[in-house]
């Protein structure tokens, strides 16, 4: 025996053992696929004896289910001697078991003493299975077995790519369930959970197999229904589902009654994109809710600016404080005999990227709703705070702040210790702030307020009852309520002369107050008349536009060094913007109502319903319009007007350039046209058909 031939013949008699000991199972098969060799490992994994299986063919071992991809990469290397190829395949035996394997199978057809196609099995079965478990775990909710939102955005992006490609509509139906924090609040999270199972339960029975149902949160489902015709379908599904849960619930011994609310956004006519979908539907449940129980609301439909506005604050809200785009005006009070500046009001403002200049009207029930007002009270303490420091520091605090407080501020865990330790981080006693509340909030948990109260007038910190005479309780929690100050709402201001009951509330407002020496301001002065009216009654002091509009700081320093606050007759008008346009304009003798749209925001196109707004004249340059809704005054907001006029139906274009507060919410605007060939020609058809 040649040295070779006694090496070869060793390295045999060396790797018998490696190959039995190995976890791998080792194959020759030749061309046919007959087994010439396998090792003994088979038997470990698949239960197979070598011995049954050498001679036979490879195919008789795998069932012809998943014998596809062994053949296909079979060819790709028989007639390629030399090729190696490497894939993850998942085989079952003629016994019926699963298992996944990593094949790497080589062609050795030119090597004499194998003669065939080695083939490599590494078993990774458990591998998958583990891998399996682990998506199966983080794609599906715990509770139910259904799809998270995990999944869903994955279903979600594929039925997206397929409505585009076979022009098909879907719809995503964002499904939340009422008051079930409440009940596991109450009744624990057994009880919820297991109506959660059964409120599943009902809409798996309803649903077929074209309802991709997904647990989206605790609260709410999300599904995704496939083959839609168009709205009137998914109305009818929305009612349907509705009336899945008009009868309660029964689980223990408590019978639950559930309501619904229903958002409903359709691909791609509301939106083609992940993110745009979901927000859509998002939006559409949150006017559903704000509309009652029970309900459901499409994006599109109905959609106006108004709503559209709403829910692009409630988006940006969070973001505001971080990306400074909060700012504190300050509006004096004024004791009216003296004239002096006795205190100053913080209010909210914020600056908003698109919507510019937002009211707190707007947003403050927002910042409620989301409990995101608990951080912006405190960012305006530490503002106040901030800037009394420096009125101290520079001689002009002779004034004391009034801050506005929502409930909600009220129930935060350490509310009273908060508040005094970031005044005293300022170096600044307690004693210069008045804490502003409102009526109601006395109502809900008296003892809660009542001890709130009592600590921090122990402080030295003043509390005012805001918006007097609006609420419902008034005059009884007087009797137990100690306040220092009344802010008497503006309501009745704004409608002495014409009404003579506010009148009279004023006279016995004032009257009950100075009998129970509580401090009385009066909201709302934009007269002389007011004024007068007021100072004879002997009022102590006020507040109003009469005297200053809420001002930003630096000018409310100015007028602080003066101390002395005269009262000034409103000008005519507050405009913005004054580059008003000279051209010849017609004017309406009455109004023409027109229907108004957002169509481009920041160079993005929206797709959002009309608003009601009136135009009261047309020029060739622009029109002057009037609408509910505080819209931006740039160039990054286009807009569009749908109307009737002289029996055709009209559409122009065009940029907000001004704007003058005409009333509470109300403005009027004036537009400047976008001049393209449509608006010239309908432009031309108007001015043709007045001269
Ligand atoms: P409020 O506390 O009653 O504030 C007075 C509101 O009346 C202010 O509106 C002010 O601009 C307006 N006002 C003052 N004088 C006149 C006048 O002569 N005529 C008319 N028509 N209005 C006058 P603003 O600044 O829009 O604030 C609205 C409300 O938003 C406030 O009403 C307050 O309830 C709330 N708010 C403002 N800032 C905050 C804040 O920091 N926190 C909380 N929780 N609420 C705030
Ligand atoms: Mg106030
Ligand atoms: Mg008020």
């Amino acid at each position: 025996m040649s040295d070779d031939n006694l090496y070869a013949k060793n390295s045999i008699d060396y790797i018998q053992p490696l190959l039995n000991d190995s976890s791998d199972v080792f194959e020759i098969i030749d061309l046919n696929g007959t087994i010439r060799y396998i090792s003994q490992t088979v038997e470990r994994i698949t239960g197979y004896h070598p011995n049954e299986m050498i001679g036979k063919n490879i195919l008789d071992f795998i069932h012809e289910n998943s014998a596809n991809q062994f053949i296909s990469m079979l060819k790709q290397i028989l007639h390629e001697p030399g090729k190696r190829i490497k894939d993850v395949i998942h085989i079952v035996t003629m016994h019926g078991v699963h298992y996944d394997f990593v094949l790497t199978m080589t062609n050795h057809i030119n090597n004499k003493s194998i003669n065939g196609i080695l083939l490599n099995w590494c078993d990774i079965t458990k591998l998958v299975e583990m891998e399996r478990n682990l998506e199966y775990i983080s794609t599906h909710d715990e509770l139910t077995n259904l799809p998270n939102r995990i999944l869903l955005n994955k279903k979600l992006y594929h039925e997206i790519e397929k409505a585009k490609q076979n022009d098909i509509l879907f719809a995503l139906i964002m499904l939340d369930i009422d008051g079930l924090k409440y009940i596991s609040d109450i009744l624990g999270e057994q009880i919820s959970n297991r109506l959660i199972l059964q409120f599943h339960e009902r809409l798996k029975m309803f649903f077929d197999k074209n309802v991709f149902i997904s647990r989206y949160s605790d609260e709410r489902f999300a599904l995704l229904v496939s083959y839609i015709t168009g709205l009137d379908d998914c109305e009818k599904l929305a009612k349907d589902i509705i009336n899945l849960y008009e009868k309660p619930f029964m689980v223990d011994k408590y019978e639950l009654d559930i309501y619904v609310n229903l958002g409903i956004s359709i691909c791609p006519n509301d939106a083609n994109d992940l993110d745009r979908l979901k927000r859509h539907a998002d939006y559409a449940l949150t006017r559903s809710k704000e509309e009652g129980k029970n309900r459901y609301q499409f994006y599109a439909r109905d959609m106006d600016i108004q709503h559209y506005k709403h829910f692009s604050l409630r988006n940006d809200l969070r973001k505001s404080i971080e990306r400074n785009e909060l700012i504190v005006y300050y509006q004096p009070m004024v004791n009216l005999e003296t004239n002096q500046i006795i205190a100053v009001e913080a209010l909210l403002r914020w600056e908003h990227p698109i919507w510019g200049m937002v009211s707190p009207l707007e947003f403050i029930s927002i910042a409620e709703e989301t409990g995101y007002i608990i951080d912006i009270g405190k960012w305006m303490l530490h503002e106040v705070c901030k800037d009394y420091k420096r009125w101290m520091d520079t001689g002009l605090a002779e004034v004391l702040v009034s801050i506005n407080f929502s409930s909600i501020q009220l129930y935060e865990k350490g509310f009273v210790e908060n508040i005094l330790k970031t005044i005293e981080g300022y170096d600044i006693t307690p004693n210069f702030l008045i804490m502003e509340i409102v009526e109601s909030i006395l109502i809900h948990n008296f003892n809660h307020v009542m001890n709130i109260i009592n600590e921090l007038r122990a402080k030295g910190i003043m509390i005012a009852l805001d918006d007097f005479g609006t609420g419902f309780s008034s005059l009884q929690y007087l009797n137990r309520f100690t306040v220092d100050i009344i802010k008497l709402d503006k309501i009745f201001l704004k409608n002495f002369s014409s009404n003579e009951t506010s009148a009279i509330i004023i006279k016995c407002v004032n009257n009950l107050c100075s009998d129970l020496s509580i401090k009385l301001l009066v909201e709302g002065i934009e007269t002389f008349e007011q004024l007068n009216y007021l100072k004879k009654l002997g009022c102590h002091s006020g507040q109003g536009f009469l005297f200053s509009k809420p001002i930003p700081k630096e000018k409310l320093e100015y007028k602080l060094e003066h101390h002395k606050l005269m009262p000034e007759s409103l000008p005519e008008e507050f405009i913005t913007n004054t580059e008003r346009r000279k051209y010849k304009r017609i004017s309406f003798h009455e109004f023409i109502e027109a229907n108004l749209t957002i169509i481009k925001m920041n160079d993005k196109r929206i797709n959002i319903g009309d608003t009601i707004s009136y135009i009261k004249n047309i020029g060739p340059g622009g029109l002057y319009f009037i609408a509910d809704i505080g819209l931006p005054i740039n160039d990054k907001i286009m807009l569009a007007f749908s109307f009737r006029f002289m029996d055709c139906d009209l559409k122009l274009y065009g940029y907000p350039i001004w704007k003058k507060e005409i009333g509470e919410n109300k403005y009027e605007y004036g537009l400047e046209f976008k001049i393209n060939v449509q608006n010239r020609k309908i432009l031309n058809h108007i001015m043709n058909q007045i001269n």
